[in-house]
């Protein structure tokens, strides 16, 4: 065997298996390295080169040492989480740890929301979540990362609350933190090598720090893995096939009692009891949706996985958890929430169940539109 190689960045030790852990080279920059050259990951490489950040993952001891620095600093806290997963978005104990800090709440990805839906409405949703999560937040902002929209507006927040102190950026996995990063650090003027790293104390993480103009930063923290996420269970290729990208176009579905949905081969919707109903689908406007009786849906899904019921492909079926039935009683017009995929509005008084595979979660949530 040979001997471990390490970052000459971050310290972390070289792999080129898992792009979103710590140290990740591709082989094809390892086999161009020169003896006796130290070498950079891939996430050291392009902070060196491109001035461009990217996300690792944390252990769960980083991870909560991570939490504790961030309840002994002095700091304004900006949580990023994904509008359409806010389940998946959640760090968990973040409210415990924050201490006396206070929060703004980034809702990103603001670009698919349906055009129907007012701002105002998903800003005052996210509030209530944010506070049922114990935390409570000065403020939300909704953002496009990807699209620049909202950022000057997050900014001028930040400058506001801050109030002489430094920032700390935290946020899960998947949510574009690390796109709504790059976005400030381009909108900066003369930020070129401006960027530091160094350690989190104590731990193998990385702290990104974006100076601001009096002497403070803005702190990157790595991004945190929540298992209950889709992401973690789909290859790279499906989950850009069923995260949506643009604005999502709500699907009515029509469905009698004893009727079943099918999400690809990624989830499952059954409609239980409470007579004819419009149900509305947020989903990706490419997701295939399969409709077929409930009586038949578990032999359907046995034959078809992996074949109609695409993701998973066909090479993917033998490592795909099993769906999991979770069932509910809706009292009030509520969503569905299939985590990390969207969601299934449903009216009152009606009894359905959701299916997504094992360890992502399926919530039932007071409706969002
Ligand atoms: P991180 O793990 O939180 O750093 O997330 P990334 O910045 O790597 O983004 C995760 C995924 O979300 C990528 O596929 C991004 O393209 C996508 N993404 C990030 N920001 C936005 C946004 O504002 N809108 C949309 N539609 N997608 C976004």
């Amino acid at each position: 065997t040979e001997e471990p190689l390490y970052c000459i960045g971050c310290g972390a030790q070289i792999q080129t298996t898992d792009p979103k852990a710590a140290g990740y080279t591709p082989a094809s920059a390892l086999a161009k390295q020169k003896e006796g050259e130290g070498i950079y990951c891939q996430r050291c490489f392009r902070l060196r080169h491109y001035n461009e950040v990217s996300d690792v993952q944390l252990t769960d001891d980083d991870f909560l040492r991570l939490l504790n620095q961030i309840g002994q600093v002095d700091a304004l806290i900006v949580n990023v989480i994904d509008i359409f997963d806010f389940n998946g978005s959640v760090i968990p104990g973040l409210h415990r740890f924050v201490g006396k800090n206070p929060v703004i709440l980034v809702g990103n990805k603001a670009d698919v929301l349906p055009k129907s839906v007012k701002p105002a409405k998903i800003k005052r949703w996210l509030m209530h979540q944010a506070k049922e999560q114990g935390l409570k937040p000065l403020d939300v902002v909704l953002v496009s990362a990807e699209k620049g929209w909202g950022v000057e507006d997050l900014m001028a927040e930040i400058d506001k609350e801050r109030k002489g102190r430094d920032v700390y950026v935290v946020g899960t996995t998947n949510v574009g933190k690390s796109t709504l990063i790059n976005r400030i650090i381009s909108d900066q003027t003369g930020m070129q090598d401006l960027i530091t790293t160094s350690r989190f104390p104590g731990t193998t993480l990385d702290r990104i720090e974006i100076p601001l103009d009096d002497g403070h930063q803005i702190v990157d923290t790595p991004g945190i893995v929540h298992r209950e996420q889709m992401a973690h269970y789909l290859s790279a290729k499906d989950l850009k096939l069923v995260t949506p990208t643009k604005p999502i176009k709500p699907k009515v579905y029509q469905l009698n009692e004893g009727q079943t949905l099918f999400l690809a081969g990624l989830a499952r919707f059954d409609y239980l009891s409470g007579g004819r109903h419009g149900f509305v689908a947020y989903l990706d406007n490419q997701l295939f949706v399969h409709r077929t009786k409930t009586s038949n849906a578990d032999d359907f899904y046995r034959r078809q996985l992996g074949k109609l019921l695409q993701p998973p492909r066909p090479n993917e079926v033998a490592d795909f958890p099993p769906l999991v039935r979770y069932e509910f009683h809706a009292h009030e017009k509520s969503d569905l929430v299939f985590s990390g995929l969207g969601w299934i509005t449903v009216p009152a008084n009606t009894q359905v169940a959701g299916y997504a595979p094992e360890g992502v979660s399926v919530v039932l949530r007071s409706a969002l539109i």
